[in-house]
């Protein structure tokens, strides 16, 4: 199978870490828990020059290699790539968010799985470029491809896939996305255990 998997909040506990930066630099103090939607301005009751600066902050180097991996996910892409999958990391991060993403993944020996940065938000034009970084796909250029199974978290992308209905995909548990409707080809995992259950890897 061709798989796609997302990074943040897959592979990596992106939201508890940004809990911890608003806390840190804002002091709002938000519970991991209570974090029930995606837009984080809304989330930490930012203003939106205080969103700018936690953005930035967000995709810092030193920021991005503190999140923590998902608990069974450096073993699982491993697994599911010795059982003869073709997993593809597939990331709203922007290009500029490259070098610190490759450094991280190398670290958990993840380094030779292919990344894709998507503008799966519609902010690429507000983060910075370097000219070394990759090509930010567009979101009609992502959904041109084909996959036969996905994993993400996010219900803003999980709308737009419902333009793959053939695919299988994989709504990762978190609380953001627990009232989201799941379309008949949906279901919805909780962590990689059961990812590798579904999958009998
Ligand atoms: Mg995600």
């Amino acid at each position: 199978m061709k798989i796609y998997v997302d990074m943040d909040d897959v592979l990596c506990e992106t939201a508890r870490h940004l809990c911890r930066l608003a806390e840190r630099f804002f002091q709002r103090t938000v519970a991991y828990e209570q974090v029930f939607q995606f837009d984080l301005q809304e989330v930490f009751g930012l203003t939106d020059e205080e969103m700018k600066r936690f953005m930035a902050l967000s995709h810092r180097r030193d920021s991005l290699l503190a999140h923590a991996a998902t608990r069974g996910a450096r073993k699982s892409l491993l697994d599911l790539r010795a059982a003869g999958h073709d997993v593809h990391i597939v990331t709203g991060r922007p290009g500029s968010a490259h070098a610190a993403t490759a450094e991280w993944l190398a670290k958990r020996g993840l380094g030779d799985f292919p990344v894709t940065f998507v503008d799966k938000y519609g902010r690429d034009a507000h983060y910075p470029h370097n000219p070394d970084d990759p090509p930010t796909v567009t979101l009609p250029e992502l959904l041109a491809q084909k996959f036969d199974l996905v994993i993400d978290d996010s219900p803003s992308i999980l709308r737009h896939l419902t333009a793959w209905p053939k695919t299988r995909i994989f709504v990762f548990a978190r609380p953001w996305n627990v009232h989201y409707a799941l379309a008949p080809n949906m279901t919805r995992v909780n962590g990689w255990p059961e990812i590798r259950r579904q999958l009998n890897v």
